[in-house]
């Protein structure tokens, strides 16, 4: 699943363009294609369809796991859920679109450039939402990872108000906004915590510890382009720098114990038990 690391990298990239694609930015929206329906949650397809005709992409920014365009009269709201991808194609074709270019490209946004952003989606999770309002659906998320607001005594207290295992705690958006299974694993294993420890046992050290941890592979996963795993995001090499996360039995690059694999809250996590006491 694209993580906080991975959308910003496909925010980064929709904004500046590279090497094969032109930045978005400017671009006007002649016409949209829609393959697969249920993608479009908000509004009614044929308000979608005739509300976001003739808009330009005037910013593109992240918000947890969400990715916003900004246009001129509303903000369009990307979620990628499982497997989703956000894709520049280019052709110059007569449009709406008979068929996709690509299998699996759900919806199409088309512009007067002749380029084309599919939303690519193998699992058919990924939702979009065009809306004046986007506070209605990102309010309830937690802080952003990298908010200078976020202190390690801020955090030291929303660990403290919960008595929930970390692991189910950080994935929780509610709690902190752009977490998933890697980095996750991955912060747990650099702050020396276990994933079951609950949360209010934590000291201010601990705390302070496990922020700097989240920050660190976050910082990292984005300098390496996000991780590339199975089917969901392709581009990335910070797979190649996992210490926990999918190298079960593998040794600890700490102490040379073999990484074990758990289940908790029905996610598959990885972690050292020599390194990661629960206490
Ligand atoms: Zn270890």
């Amino acid at each position: 699943m694209p993580e906080l690391a991975e959308v910003e990298t496909i925010a980064r990239i929709l904004a500046k363009g590279d090497v094969q694609t032109p930045s978005l930015i400017g671009q006007k929206i002649v016409g949209t294609s829609v393959f697969w329906k249920k993608t479009v949650a908000e509004p009614e397809l044929e308000t979608f369809q005739s509300a976001i005709k003739n808009q330009t992409v005037n910013k593109i920014s992240r918000r947890g796991k969400f990715l916003i365009l900004e246009l001129d009269h509303a903000f369009l709201l990307y979620h990628l859920r499982m497997s989703g991808d956000l894709k520049m194609r280019y052709a110059n074709t007569a449009i709406p679109l008979a068929y996709p270019f690509y299998a699996h490209d759900h919806v199409y946004l088309h512009f007067e450039s002749h380029w084309h952003l599919a939303f690519n989606d193998t699992r058919k999770f990924g939702r979009l939402w065009l809306t004046q309002y986007p506070q209605t659906i990102l309010n309830k998320l937690g802080p952003e990872p990298f908010d200078p607001k976020l202190t390690g005594t801020v955090f030291f207290e929303m660990l403290k108000k919960h008595k929930r295992q970390l692991k189910p705690l950080l994935l929780d958006q509610s709690f902190l906004a752009g977490l998933g299974n890697i980095y996750t694993d991955e912060a747990l294993f650099q702050a020396q915590l276990h994933p079951k420890r609950l949360s209010n046992t934590l000291t201010e050290e601990d705390a302070n510890r496990l922020l700097r941890a989240i920050r660190k592979v976050l910082r990292l996963g984005i300098e390496h382009n996000g991780a590339s795993i199975d089917w969901a995001y392709k581009g990335g090499g910070f797979q190649n720098y996992f210490q926990v996360y999918q190298q079960t039995d593998n040794p600890c690059p700490r102490c040379g114990q073999p990484i074990q694999r758990t289940v908790i809250g029905q996610r598959g996590t990885h972690y050292c038990a020599y390194c990661q006491k629960n206490y």
